[in-house]
């Protein structure tokens, strides 16, 4: 593919969704696949609701997944620009002012909907006389404008649903200026994709009808319009709309809860195209096996437990060296490289690393249900420099003292050695608890560690 040139453009106007975060991975991939250029646009129209903290969240999510941008642009500083070019349609008579209130705009979509009529606004504000404008006027309303749509087919290929028609006949011309003269997102949007050379839009499937006006905005202004691909938005396992709980997770949320942002990264670029879901340790692999055309229509499931399973395998699969920094993050800078090989089977979450360090170095409460039997185990503990073979060699003679095997001999001794009933094979973390902390917890001291 030749020079392309996408952005995503969150409105900081909350933290940024898992939705959200999903549009912008595959835009960042498709991007980078195609060594494009990737740029992040704030899209900041609504000055009441847009937050600089909401801003400084979507960079540090986006981050912490592993996207870059490489400009950045914030609507809020380009409003000369939109004016110029908002002249420019108003002189065109594609943009006509309209003096309804919201209360005659509900009453009129009520009336349309009680006679089975399509809510489209009747362009009324078009017919209106010099003296009823006077009058409004006089009255103290302000107009807001509308975009006047041609009554045309509008026809696009999109890259994820194929060919899309609709007719601007049966879409409602966009206000795209508010009363108080400020320009709407649909407006900025379309300028600044222009402006920006933008070649592909990466989006949600709520904005398909806003597209087939951006469409006739784009060549209203002259401009060719970009590339579309429309991704349909997440369900929840079930198939319905993303529940509540699931609908206002953010990427905070799955930060907050421990997990890798491969994990998130690697079911969001796999999630609703036909290519498997595969735990991808690093964020290169996936966009060298990244590939936009595999999107469908289908509405993509999102399951939260998938996510954990794939947090599980990639910590699994995780060298020491790249494990080592969310180490360190978690205070856990003494945990070296064998430690590490012997607990990771065992974790889910990285912070269960810091469970099992603890389970090592405790303190421990050692659980001791049978003291004569952890006595006779204690007797019989190897001497020391302990190796990879003592554990079985200490198995076996407890064995052979008391009788005990399988369960009834492994079991109390793990717990009285870790506090646990289930963990690491003993002959490895036996290595990690050594034999003074051992032999403290088989005599139940109190002040073990
Ligand atoms: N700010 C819009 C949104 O978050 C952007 C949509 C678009 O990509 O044009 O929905």
């Amino acid at each position: 593919m030749g020079n392309i040139k996408v952005r995503f453009a969150p409105s900081p106007t909350g933290m940024l969704h898992v939705g959200n975060a999903r549009t912008a991975l595959i835009s960042w991939l498709f991007t980078r696949a195609n060594n494009g250029h990737f740029m992040l646009r704030i899209d900041d129209t609504d000055k009441v609701r847009s937050k600089d903290e909401y801003e400084l969240a979507i960079e540090e999510g986006l981050s912490w997944m592993g996207m870059d941008w490489d400009s950045k642009a914030r609507q809020r500083d380009r409003s000369d620009i939109y004016e110029s070019k908002i002249e420019q349609l108003k002189t065109d008579g594609r943009l006509y002012p309209c003096y309804e209130t919201p209360e005659e705009l509900d009453l009129k979509r009520k009336s349309q909907l009680s006679r089975k009529l399509p809510p489209i606004y009747d362009r009324e504000a078009l017919e209106l006389s010099e003296d009823k404008i006077k009058s409004y006027k006089a009255q103290g309303r302000k107009p807001h404008w509308r975009f006047k749509l041609n009554h045309a087919p509008i026809i696009w290929n999109d890259i994820v649903r194929g060919d899309i028609k609709f007719d601007g006949k049966d879409l409602s011309d966009p206000v795209l200026i508010r009363e108080d003269g400020s320009p709407l997102y649909h407006i900025c949007s379309v300028i600044d994709d222009i402006d920006y050379d933008i070649t592909h839009v990466v989006r949600g499937e709520d904005h398909v009808s806003n597209t087939a006006c951006h469409i006739q905005m784009f060549e209203a202004l002259g401009a060719k319009a970009p590339i579309f691909a429309h991704l349909p938005l997440l369900s929840d396992k079930e198939g319905g709309k993303l529940s509540k709980r699931i609908g206002s997770l953010s990427l905070k949320d799955l930060q907050d809860d421990g997990l890798e942002p491969m994990s998130i990264v690697s079911l969001m670029a796999r999630l609703g195209s036909s290519e498997p879901i595969e735990a991808f340790s690093d964020i290169k692999t996936v966009i060298d096996n990244f590939d936009i055309s595999k999107f469908s229509r289908g509405t993509p499931k999102f399951d939260a437990e998938e996510l954990v399973r794939l947090n599980t395998k990639i910590l699994h699969e995780m060298s020491f060296d790249n494990a080592k920094p969310r180490l360190i993050e978690l205070d856990l800078s003494e945990l070296d490289e064998e430690f590490w090989n012997i607990v990771r089977p065992n974790i889910t979450r990285m912070s269960d690393a810091k469970e099992w360090w603890n389970v090592a170095k405790g303190p421990v409460t050692p659980i001791i249900e049978d003291p004569e039997f952890i006595k006779a185990a204690l007797e019989l503990m190897p001497p020391t420099p302990w190796n990879k073979d003592t554990w079985m060699n200490w198995a076996n003679a407890v064995k052979a003292q008391t009788g005990r095997k399988g369960k009834k001999l492994f079991m109390p001794l793990r717990q009285a050695l870790t506090g646990m009933d289930h963990g690491p094979e003993l002959s490895e973390l036996l290595l990690l608890i050594g034999a003074d902390n051992a032999k403290q917890r088989l005599q139940n001291d109190k002040k073990a560690a």
